[in-house]
């Protein structure tokens, strides 16, 4: 390629990266303009000429530097957001850069190794069955999909119906179990598999979202016919994960297929003191977790992990006369994924766990915890705060005063005010921030400065 091209461009790109990365610890965290602000500047008649090349990055890096919220910042405490380990950006570059289709061994044969070596790194590092499979997916929406694909798969094979190929129209009846604090993707991956909402049964969970065995127990006893429940390691407001020991022994005895979320909780297994928390998830079918989140790798990637490698191959496979799949042991990864064609995400994956190791990742898991509790621990010193929920892992529920507006006023502050930003939830009808604490580079100091400035806000709206 010609350089007069490639390098003006690359250049310009490495530093606009390099002032975003340099100044991501002193940004304001908050968004400063909106839509309209953005499109004043965006949107031209599309040129017949084209533009230079290094004007559209420049432009570009203009307008994204004032229309983000800087969610890779140690202070960004919004959903559940990971940031970028340096060695997971480097690496993603390098993907873009060599631009493989990850779809099929016989393009990229490094990039289909590299997945198996960091598949087997992860069933490991959970601790889940070894033989179990791993599709390196979009996220967790696409990991829950893949994963209940595999499942419808397996309960109505076992009934002698075989879903790819005669589809659902007069198919079994499949009964779907799942809590009631189950995260919204779970119902979406349900509705794109033929399973509309309506049609789900619903199992009541406690004060901290956690399914309830014992109702699950009385649920399956009236059910007949194949079965799937879906159950959930880490709440996506309170952190919590389902009593999962039990769970499983019910499913077992049911003859259920188990599906657990773990989007950002499957990482608590990779911590010794935290591992508890998931005791008994490796007996369920299937799991679901993101990289992008705790594993702080750039979007887009998630991890669909099946215990039956045949049932989510039956899932997923697809053949064309035209691409050339192998038979061997050759990884062709459109045998996991929905995707034919993608990039090969899973070597961000590897980089980083190779670069990190067993007690990088477990210290990067441990420290998100130690940072929530902190946030909660100071917050919860000032009168008229409370800690709604018990931080378990990286989650913190809070509310401020006594009624919902007083909590909604310090959420929409705090995100105004730039030093940090968090967002808002109802927990158990009540208005709460959500403090989520997943970036890697969040330090006892980001935590001091952020809860110092929400108790500022805070104490404001409150005078008032
Ligand atoms: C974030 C999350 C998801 C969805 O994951 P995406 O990567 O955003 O698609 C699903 N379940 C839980 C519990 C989550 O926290």
């Amino acid at each position: 390629m010609s350089d007069d091209l490639l390098d003006p461009v690359l250049e310009t790109a490495r530093n606009h990266a390099k002032d975003y990365l340099d100044g991501l610890s002193t940004r304001h965290v908050g968004v400063m303009h909106g839509r309209d602000e953005l499109l004043a500047k965006l949107r031209t008649p599309l040129t017949d000429e084209g533009e230079d090349q290094t004007a559209v990055i420049d432009l570009l890096a203009g307008q994204a530097d004032i229309g983000m919220t800087s969610c890779s910042s140690p202070r960004y405490f919004g959903f559940v957001i990971g940031g970028t380990y340096p060695v997971a950006l480097a690496a993603d570059w390098l993907v873009s850069t060599w631009d493989q289709n990850a779809g099929i061994h016989a393009i990229s044969p490094f990039a289909a190794a590299v997945e198996e070596v960091a598949a087997e790194w992860i069933v490991d590092l959970f601790d889940l069955p070894r033989e179990s499979s791993v599709g390196f997916v979009t996220g967790g929406q696409m990991a829950n999909f893949t994963c209940l694909a595999a499942a419808r798969h397996s309960v109505l094979r076992r009934v002698g119906w075989d879903v790819e190929l005669d589809g659902l129209a007069g198919a079994p009846h499949i009964n779907i179990v799942v809590s009631a604090a189950a995260h919204v993707t779970i119902e979406v991956a349900l509705r794109y598999l033929g399973f509309g909402s309506r049609s789900l049964l619903r199992v009541d969970s406690d004060d901290q979202g956690r399914m309830r065995a014992e109702s699950l127990r009385e649920m399956l006893a009236t059910l007949v016919g194949p079965t799937i429940i879906c159950a959930q390691a880490g709440n996506v407001n309170s952190g919590s994960f389902d009593p999962l020991r039990e769970i499983a022994e019910i499913a077992s005895e049911f003859g259920a297929w188990l599906h657990v979320d773990g989007a950002f909780g499957l990482w608590a297994r990779a911590s010794t003191e935290l591992s508890a928390l998931a005791d008994g998830i490796d007996r369920a079918d299937s799991w679901s977790a993101d990289a992008h989140k705790w594993l702080n790798v750039p979007y887009d990637s998630g991890l669909a992990i099946v215990r039956h490698a045949a049932d989510h191959r039956a899932a997923m496979s697809s053949s064309a006369s035209y691409l050339i799949q192998t038979s061997g042991a050759e990884r062709d990864s459109i045998d996991w994924v929905p995707e034919l064609s993608r990039r090969a995400r899973a070597i961000p994956i590897y980089a980083t766990l190779r670069a990190l190791g067993r007690d990088g990742v477990e210290s990067l898991i441990n420290r998100g915890c130690a940072r929530a509790r902190q946030m909660a621990d100071t917050l919860a010193a000032e009168q008229g705060v409370q800690i709604l929920n018990d931080v378990v892992v990286n989650q913190a529920l809070v509310r401020f005063g006594d009624d919902d507006d007083i909590t909604r006023a310090v959420v929409s502050g705090v995100q105004k005010e730039g030093t940090c930003w968090a967002s808002g939830t109802t927990w158990n009808g009540q208005a709460a921030m959500r403090i989520s604490v997943t970036n890697w580079a969040t330090s006892h100091e980001d935590i001091a400065r952020s809860a110092a400035a929400i108790l500022t806000v805070y104490r404001d709206v409150h005078q008032r």
